[in-house]
């Protein structure tokens, strides 16, 4: 994710960074360059004009040319008006209702449909809500199919009447059908269409009137750049909705929706999708993204992720095991999976500080863990238990069973005595130092 934008960026500080005196030119020329990696990321032209000169009116009130490290300095700008530009604070969302109504708007293909399962996945495991989803697309049969489907996978109901051709009245039998079976968010997933046209306009805009929900969501597809602008633009003027929903952030490079959207409509991203998976769905921290494009990382972002795949019990179990020196590949196994939980491993890796930038050459498989899990599961529960055991005949087993090299199982071996070590030392007297550092 905004992979070009952020290399582009880093070019433009290097100008700075190559000098040993900072001028008044090589500001301008910094942000020149600066101007153009936000034009390049399909940043709207004025929206890209408006933040050089900003940035340089606050370079130059603040003295970036007399500073130590004026390159950091500007950085730190850049930055600050990147999150600004983006929609300064988090933006919630509202449940204030009983129930509270969320409606779904945007195109066709956008990802409407997947982000209502997420948004009701997300409600339910994150919020204890019990959310209600409402398949409003008259037109397309599989549509209302797809919304099943994916209310199936998170066992979260679905309400449909596909015999009725109104969706004013489906969108209203729901919300009855809600209040008396005690669902307290009802997301209405509506009808879209491949391109603005005024007969969904004006649907959409009826469903509005009649249900009034408290939130009124436009999703949009970040591949889409400036057109995400203009369609956020057309539906903005119809429905004045509440909050934007930036899908597919796992596929797109130049990242310039992000960027534009919130100072044309003025209305915050709230959400972002970043995959196909119901779990695929993060809360949109402006500056963490603006971190994120300037290959800050985001390791805030990451360190929740941890901790919200951080299950006490395990924990503690875990730690009974290494005292008692009893880890074995099995326990190997549940961490990978925990690991496995919190993302991609591409996502993952762009949120270490610098490390997109180091591994961008690198090739990183979604499924990193493959042949680890490979190698793990040809071996037998015995060998798993007491990897002591495992000889040079059995390494070669193993190997052959799980479709991988001896070299390749001797690694294994080799990381997994690390780990154990590690985590043998981290029980010790000073362990508990460690573990601080560690951030644990
Ligand atoms: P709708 O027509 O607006 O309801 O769009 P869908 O929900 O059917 O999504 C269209 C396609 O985009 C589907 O193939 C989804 O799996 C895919 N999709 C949705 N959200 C994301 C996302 O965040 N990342 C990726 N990579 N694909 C997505």
């Amino acid at each position: 994710m905004f992979d070009n934008l952020s290399d582009k960026l880093d070019k433009a500080f290097h100008i700075l960074k190559g000098h040993g005196k900072i001028t008044e030119v090589n500001v301008a020329d910094t942000l020149k360059e600066v101007r153009r990696a936000l034009l390049d990321a399909d940043v709207n032209f004025k929206i890209a004009k408006d933040f050089t000169t900003k940035v340089k009116e606050k370079a130059i009130g603040q003295d970036v040319l007399t500073t130590l490290q004026p390159g950091q300095l500007l950085v730190k700008l850049v930055k600050d008006e990147l999150t600004e530009l983006m929609g300064g604070d988090v933006a919630g969302i509202n449940l204030s209702g009983t129930p509270s109504i969320i409606l779904m708007s945007g195109l066709q293909g956008s990802g409407k449909t997947t982000f209502s399962g997420k948004l009701a996945n997300y409600l339910k495991t994150k919020k204890n809500k019990k959310p209600l989803l409402v398949a409003c697309d008259i037109y397309r049969p599989a549509a209302i199919n797809q919304l099943h489907v994916v209310g199936d996978q998170i066992g979260v109901e679905v309400y449909s009447e596909p015999e009725n051709k109104n969706p004013v009245e489906i969108a209203q039998n729901a919300i009855k059908h809600a209040k008396a079976n005690g669902f307290n968010v009802v997301i209405v997933d509506t009808a879209g269409r491949l391109a603005v046209d005024q007969e969904m306009m004006d649907e959409i805009a009826r469903v509005h009137k009649a249900i009034q929900p408290q939130e009124t969501l436009f999703v949009v597809d970040a591949m889409t750049g400036q057109d995400a602008v203009n369609t956020a633009k057309a539906f903005n003027d119809i429905l004045n909705f509440d909050g934007v929903i930036l899908t597919k952030l796992d596929g797109d490079t130049r990242g310039g929706a992000a960027i534009s959207i919130k100072s044309v409509v003025n209305k915050p991203i709230k959400f972002v999708g970043t995959g196909e998976k119901m779990e695929a769905i993060d809360v949109f921290y402006p500056e963490r993204m603006a971190e994120r494009i300037l290959g800050m990382g985001d390791v805030v972002s990451l360190v929740e992720r941890a901790q919200e795949q951080f299950d006490e019990e395990e924990a503690r179990k875990l730690q009974k095991k290494i005292a008692k020196n009893e880890f074995g590949f099995d326990d190997f196994l549940t961490q990978i999976q925990q690991v496995k939980k919190m993302g991609n491993m591409k996502d993952l890796v762009g949120m270490i500080p610098g490390a997109s930038k180091a591994m961008k050459d690198v090739e990183i498989e979604d499924d990193a863990f493959k042949h680890i899990e490979a190698i793990i599961h040809s071996m037998t529960p015995t060998e798993r238990s007491k990897p002591a055991i495992i000889d040079v005949k059995r390494k070669a087993r193993i190997a052959k069973g799980s479709g991988t090299k001896v070299e390749q199982v001797n690694q294994l071996m080799k990381q997994f005595d690390q780990m154990s070590k590690m985590m043998k030392m981290m029980q010790g007297p000073g362990g508990k130092n460690l573990m601080k550092m560690m951030g644990g």
